[in-house]
């Protein structure tokens, strides 16, 4: 993943504030490199140690903003740099440094290194913070036009057809969107797979480069969006979204009979809650019934 390597109109001017010490999750664009927050670089800019996935793109990216390095160590990490550089950097939280910690591109540990590092900070009771900003998951979210209240983000589906069709029907009752990552190459296997095991009338968005100069966004059934990304050529950062399914059509038995078995554990109200969820039916019909079961 590459950060656009056009230059910002004006170098951001970071204020050379203390920042506390700790680790600080810093969040990088996904493309556009004027993505970055202003908070951001400002931990870039006055922390006492940066710390990278890739330290190349790191560099990149300050001198992009005009944040000097001014011989601050700049130290490569990632979730499989093993327990000695782990220690080290605990180390110098301990030490009372300000650590910031970028991945590659977006926001760290999702689907990025980083969840090694903060959570031996958190379980040693050091301090810990998050710059926020880009994630392509989110920023596809927010355009895909699918519903935002709930959703489910699943990282990369396997590459292996059997372990991914697996992968897929654990998520095909989940009542929320869902939202994956994928690489160019195999999309149009993962549409099909999609289509297969999720039914092929469900809607889904492909979003593609997303802040970058040939952005894209293909909305559609399944179906359809697997047959037109087989007829093209298929380039660039991936993320694929898809609606939850339709609620069915649920008999006054099976309510009762999930909700017996939910009341054995839970509240009216969560039992209710629960049952209307799982099931797909309306709330307050479900509640009526179980004020029924009860009195
Ligand atoms: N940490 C990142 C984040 O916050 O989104 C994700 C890193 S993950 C290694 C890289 C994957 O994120 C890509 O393969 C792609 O699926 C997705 N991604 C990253 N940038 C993207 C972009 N500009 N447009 C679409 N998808 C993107």
């Amino acid at each position: 993943m590459r950060q656009s390597s056009e230059p910002a109109e004006a170098p951001h001017k970071a204020a050379l504030r203390t920042i506390p010490p700790g680790l600080h999750l810093v969040s990088t664009p996904i493309g556009a490199a004027r993505d970055i927050t202003l908070r951001a670089l400002d931990v870039l800019a006055g922390a006492d140690v940066l710390v990278a996935e890739d330290t190349r793109t790191l560099r990149h990216l300050m001198e992009i903003h005009g944040i000097p390095l001014g011989g601050r160590p700049l130290i490569a990490y990632h979730d499989h740099s093993g327990e000695g550089p782990l220690q080290r950097l605990l180390a110098l939280v301990a030490e009372g440094k300000s650590l910031a910690y970028a991945s590659e591109a977006g926001t760290p540990l999702i689907s990025d290194p980083g969840f090694e590092l903060a959570r031996a900070v958190a379980a040693a009771g050091l301090p810990i913070s998050a710059a926020p900003g880009p994630c392509a998951a989110i920023c596809a979210l927010t355009l895909s036009g699918l519903p935002s209240d709930r959703f489910l983000f699943a990282g990369f589906p396997p590459a292996a057809q059997g372990a991914r069709r697996s992968f897929l029907q654990e998520l095909a009752p989940v009542q929320a969107t869902l939202i994956v990552y994928e690489s160019p190459k195999r999309l149009a296997s993962l549409l099909q797979d999609m289509a297969a095991t999720l039914g092929g009338q469900r809607q889904a968005v492909v979003c593609r480069e997303l802040t970058k100069r040939f952005e894209e966004v293909l909305r559609g059934p399944l179906e359809t969006l697997q047959a037109d990304v087989a007829a093209r050529e298929i380039k660039g950062e991936i993320v694929v979204l898809v609606d939850r399914a339709a609620p069915t059509e649920a008999s006054k038995e099976s309510i009762r009979a999930a909700l017996d078995q939910a009341l054995q554990t839970m509240s009216v109200k969560d039992a209710a809650t629960f049952v209307s969820q799982t099931l797909g039916v309306s709330r307050k019909i479900v509640y009526r019934i179980a004020l029924d079961r009860q009195g």
